[in-house]
């Protein structure tokens, strides 16, 4: 293998092996670009080097030799020059961007000999020992870990001593001052001398930057973007140029267009005599590009010139950085540039105006993830960067950023919410009846749990910001107070939480809200137009649906009706029917829930229309609406007028070891047939009602949990007669469709039959996985990280779908389906609705559209376009 590539042997399309740096550099003197010359060390050899005991290989070695020579052959310089010394910078590269994770040392070569010489032959020691003591404390840091503060507190000190404001100021005899201590701190600290032969240290600082790779920051970066762990990076050595030389001279970054607002327009800054990170690291106050036209018009030119280069090469906006060394341009880094969403929309609409990218080019420019950012506020990043108390990570499940006291009960929530105050939900976990407190809550907090879990769904149903599965935290509901590895917190004191990342942080973080500009809606339908999927939304509020199709949602996918069986009047009568021991009490209470569904399926098709709406009929176990408390025994016997006994022994008779495998979906109605004839009775008579209004309705109603055939059509043979019973009696007929959904691995094997007698089919994915794989979805959080760590499972399945797996059984399933029926309608709800990569996969089958809650849809149209161009 060949383990290094000059600059001139690379380009922009060998990322995997040169990291984007690398690749990018080679790119950029293809162009016949300023690059000062150099090589870059692979991504393999970084592998190679970490996996085979941290030793640099001989044959690298011979390749950094060869290399060094040719470098010196094209430079006219050399490490061991008196009049033409070599000096060279030595930069991380990985394929994918992590900023400021990975270390670079600039003015690699430099020795206390050959200081002296660099000051003689350029005259100018105040520049030599300039970057003398930058290699000097680079070095340090970087290669032997000694803590900045080390170098930094003496030479602030120093500098606050002799009266000096600016690095640039510091005289030459000091800068020599400086150094003989930065020296002495190697001894101090790490008991060896700075290595004076530059090989070694570029030997030494070569295995630093492969190391880096495995240190604990860059690790926690790779796990917060979902960055592999086994990539690697290259390192570049290149030759030094140096903004550092004078009042000539200077360095700095750029965007080609502004990446927090998109306009079109340069947006960076430059200092003078300075060098590498200055200008990020905030030393002095940099100027504004604008205004190096006053002070190098010719320099400025070109650079205007570069960047529109660069920027019409790439076809994206440019995050250039530079260096002026006496009035010469060199560019040292190029990429795409990170940017809000909202700039992205932006860029991407104006480049299509442009005519430089097609609109499916543009629609594929976008990350799927960046939308989440423009539906939800976020925490302003520069307040966030303040902040460094994290205090715990837990799972991102449900983005956004909010900021409020904590309490430790739903009810706790409902009642200081109400007062006014700002609260976040902190509990072990959620269950239905902590709904309104959800609702009150800015943000839900749960310690168990995944990113399917209760919270979760509801959480990304409501579009709430959530983090589930911290299990750092110690909640005790009782003493309403949290302990965690930091320390306590108490009710009320004030946490600020991040759901896009997962971090909790104590404490109040400024926010920025979200906003739906004409761009987004431009991009939407940009979209839209590429995809071939549809993408539906999983709601049942009008709120919510109000959203989904705001946001473009063609219909709705899943309407879940148990929630609408959840406020405290229903509930009411919800348990009158199940736990009443009269047929009339039964009847009655059934006629009273039919009143309130009849009339929230109004709302709902009257938000619908013409879009196709599929209603799912009740599916949970009947135990999550039994009172579980005393206190609410209690009630609910005085509600329903029988003896608490009689309640107690009723709700025994109803105990189930596994409720999510036992009495539930359509096995309800097996036994409780007026369960469904009601429910279908609510749904023909809204829809009757709406079309004596002229608006026409497409209901479609899902039986859930199918195992068998006759399951589905016995069923079907109740709701049908119902429903013709309401047509002959109502003199009025009303189109619908009836279907099942498909979540339990046998109704995928016998998918032939079924489709035979379904209209249409719709995954259900939550429990399609939890039954293919056999794992609990509530109890599988305990587990699932430790899996996904030790690359047993390479994703969790209920984030992102098991292609292997369950992918095939839903292949095998739609093909079935397909061949027997092809006009079937077959749709995906669900959280993998939801998810990019799933959606990659099910664009690929003849799937006609997915669903998933109203906040992902945006999402879920850009996945389903990316997956189409
Ligand atoms: P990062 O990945 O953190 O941006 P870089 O490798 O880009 O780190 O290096 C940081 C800065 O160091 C660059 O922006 C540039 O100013 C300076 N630098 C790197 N290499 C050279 C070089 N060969 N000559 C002059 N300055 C350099
Ligand atoms: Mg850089
Ligand atoms: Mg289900």
């Amino acid at each position: 293998t060949k383990y290094i590539y000059a600059f001139e042997e690379g380009s922009q399309s060998m990322k995997d092996l040169l990291g984007g740096k690398g690749a990018n550099l080679s790119e950029m003197m293809g162009l016949g670009l300023p690059v000062p010359n150099g090589f870059t060390i692979t991504t393999e050899a970084c592998i190679e080097y970490l996996n085979q005991g941290e030793k640099l290989s001989e044959s690298l070695l011979a390749e950094l030799e060869s290399q060094l020579k040719r470098l010196s052959d094209t430079t006219g310089k050399a490490f061991s020059s008196d009049d033409y010394l070599l000096l060279v910078s030595v930069r991380s590269g990985a394929k994918i961007s992590m900023p400021g994770m990975m270390d670079t040392i600039l003015n690699l070569g430099l020795n206390d000999e050959n200081v002296e010489k660099l000051a003689q032959v350029t005259n100018d020691p105040r520049f030599a020992y300039d970057c003398y003591r930058r290699l000097l404390q680079m070095f340090g840091q970087v290669v032997y870990n000694i803590p900045m503060a080390a170098f930094d507190d003496y030479f602030n000190e120093f500098k606050k001593e002799h009266g000096y404001e600016s690095d640039a100021d510091i005289s030459a005899d000091d800068l020599k001052t400086i150094c003989k201590y930065y020296k002495d701190i190697y001894m101090e600290e790490v008991y060896k001398a700075f290595p004076q032969d530059p090989l070694d240290q570029l030997r030494e600082a070569i295995e630093a930057v492969f190391k880096s790779w495995n240190n604990d920051r860059a690790r926690v970066y790779r796990e917060l973007n979902e960055i592999p762990h086994d990539i690697g990076t290259a390192v570049n050595v290149q030759e030094m140029v140096f903004g550092n030389s004078g009042e000539r001279s200077g360095t700095g970054v750029a965007f080609t267009r502004n990446p927090s607002t998109g306009e079109n327009t340069l947006y960076g800054e430059y200092l003078l005599n300075a060098q590498g990170e200055d200008v990020v690291a905030g030393i002095r106050t940099p100027q504004k590009i604008s205004t190096l036209n006053d002070q190098m018009p010719a320099v400025y030119q070109q650079f205007i010139e570069v960047t529109e280069r660069l920027e019409s090469h790439y076809k994206d906006m440019q995050d250039i950085e530079f260096t002026i060394e006496n009035e010469k341009l060199y560019i040292l880094q190029t990429r795409n540039g990170k940017r809000t969403a909202k700039a992205a929309m932006k860029i991407a609409a104006d480049m299509v105006g442009d005519g430089v990218l097609t609109k499916e080019e543009a629609v594929s420019k976008v990350e799927v993830r960046s939308i989440d950012q423009l539906l939800h506020p976020a925490f302003n990043p520069g307040a966030l960067a303040e902040t460094a108390a994290i205090s715990t990570i837990g799972l991102p499940a449900s983005p956004g950023a909010a900021t409020g006291k904590v309490v430790f009960s739903a009810a706790d929530a409902k009642e200081q919410a109400a007062a006014g105050e700002k609260v976040i939900l902190m509990r072990p976990e959620t269950s239905p009846e902590d709904i309104e407190g959800m609702i009150a809550a800015e943000a839900i907090i749960t310690t168990h749990g995944g990113v399917t879990s209760h919270a979760a769904v509801v959480a990304r149903g409501m579009g709430k910001c959530c983090v589930t599965g911290c299990s750092d935290l110690d909640i005790s509901t009782k003493e309403k107070r949290v302990t965690y590895s930091g320390g306590t917190l108490s009710e009320g004191d004030v946490v600020s939480v991040d759901g896009s990342t997962g971090c909790v942080y104590v404490g109040e973080i400024e926010t920025v809200s979200a906003e739906h500009s004409a761009e987004f809606e431009q991009f939407m339908n940009w979209a839209e137009e590429a995809s071939r999927l549809d993408v539906r939304m999983n709601a049942e509020t009008a709120a919510d649906i109000k959203v989904g199709y705001d946001f473009g949602a063609k219909g709705i996918g899943l309407v879940r009706t148990e929630h609408m069986f959840f406020g405290a009047e229903r509930l009411v009568e919800m348990r009158r029917f199940i736990l009443s021991s009269t047929q009339q009490d039964r009847q009655r209470a059934l006629d009273t829930i039919l009143g309130y569904q009849t009339a929230d399926f109004e709302a709902i098709f009257r938000l619908s229309g013409e879009r196709p709406t599929i209603v799912r009929l009740l599916d949970p176990p009947l135990h999550e609406f039994l009172p579980h408390t005393e206190e609410e025994i209690n009630t609910v016997a005085k509600q329903l007028n029988i003896t608490i006994d009689a309640l107690n022994k009723r709700i025994e008779e109803l105990q189930e070891v596994n409720p999510m495998l036992g009495h539930r979906g359509c096995r309800l109605a097996i036994t409780y047939p007026e369960l469904y004839e009601m429910q279908a009775e609510a749904i023909i008579k809204s829809v009757m009602h709406l079309k004596s209004e002229g608006i026409e309705c497409h209901p479609e109603i899902m039986i859930p949990l199918v195992a068998t055939v006759k399951e589905f059509t016995e069923l079907k043979a109740v709701i049908k007669a119902k429903v013709e019973a309401l047509e002959a009696q109502e003199g009025t007929s009303v189109s619908y469709l009836i279907g099942t959904m498909i979540e339990t691995p046998r109704a995928c094997l016998i998918a032939g039959q079924l489709a035979e007698a379904c209209d249409f089919f719709s995954f259900g994915t939550n429990d399609l996985t939890q039954l293919t794989y056999g794992f609990s979805r509530d109890d599988a959080g305990k587990f699932i990280g430790e899996y996904v760590d030790r690359h047993i499972l390479e994703v969790d399945p209920f984030q992102t779908l098991d292609v292997d797996g369950i992918g095939q059984l839903i292949k095998m399933t739609v093909e079935q389906a397909k061949a027997v029926k092809p006009d079937i309608k077959i749709g995906v709800c669900g959280e993998l609705g939801g998810d990019a990569k799933s959606i990659q996969f099910f664009n690929q089958l003849a799937i006609d559209y997915v669903s998933c809650s109203p906040f992902r849809v945006p999402g879920a149209m850009l996945a389903a376009a990316q997956s189409q161009v």
